[in-house]
């Protein structure tokens, strides 16, 4: 797995100085003792930028290599994954939990994705959005693998990607339940891990197998 510039996951900044971290939080649902001790931690060591990722984590910015140690042990939070070959996060919409549309629920089965998934060696970063109605909150059809929320169940579409190669990502299966769903994710996944090369994101590695081949190895 390609490693982090510092401990614990830690990404070096373009000063070369100072380094920055994003506890994990899954599914970016922050309970209520971690938001204090991050705003407690962000006073002891003076931590001069907190961000709101597009990850929906919490980026600390701007603390030298001998700080991450403790301030991770002040946390009590795990590490969150930024750089390394795997899963680096799952955004979840609000979903039935709280919102009016919401036909699924986002939020929790979100918040189980990522703990099935956290931790598997992967070719490359990977990237999920779980949206509880069709309205995509979650921005499921530009991830790596999204779901999406609908009366009958989920879809589950692979291959997405939001960043410099914009791809929408191709729908594998609609109408499954939550266990069917995670069965052809973990397939998917497993297929993935296996044949596309090292550092080739799904969106690619689906354009250089084709999907009809991806669809006859995991459905
Ligand atoms: S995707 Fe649907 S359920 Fe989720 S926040 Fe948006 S409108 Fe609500």
């Amino acid at each position: 797995m390609s490693q982090a510039d510092g401990p614990k996951g830690a990404i070096l900044q373009r000063d070369k100085k100072t380094y920055a971290i994003v506890p994990r939080i899954p599914a970016g649902v922050i309970k209520r003792e971690d938001l204090k001790a991050i705003s407690d931690v962000v006073d002891k060591y003076d931590i001069p930028i907190v961000k709101i990722t597009s990850g929906h984590r919490l980026a600390l910015v701007g603390m030298t290599e001998e700080q991450i140690l403790p301030i991770y042990e002040d946390l009590g939070m795990d590490e969150g994954k930024a750089v390394e070959l795997c899963l680096h996060y799952v955004q979840a919409c609000p979903g039935t939990d709280v919102c009016k549309f919401g036909v699924q629920n986002s939020l929790g089965f979100g918040i189980e994705i990522e703990g099935i998934f956290t931790g598997i060696e992967l070719p490359a970063k990977f990237k999920v959005g779980v949206s509880g109605c069709p309205f995509l909150c979650a921005e499921s059809l530009v991830r790596d693998l999204g779901l999406i929320g609908k009366k009958k169940g989920w879809t589950l579409v692979f291959g997405g990607n939001s960043g410099r190669q914009v791809r929408k990502a191709d729908i594998l299966a609609e109408d499954l339940n939550e266990e069917e769903t995670i069965a052809l994710a973990r397939k998917c996944i497993e297929y993935y891990a296996a044949n596309a090369k090292k550092k080739e994101r799904t969106g690619a590695f689906v354009e250089r197998i084709g999907i009809d081949e991806l669809k006859k190895a995991v459905l």
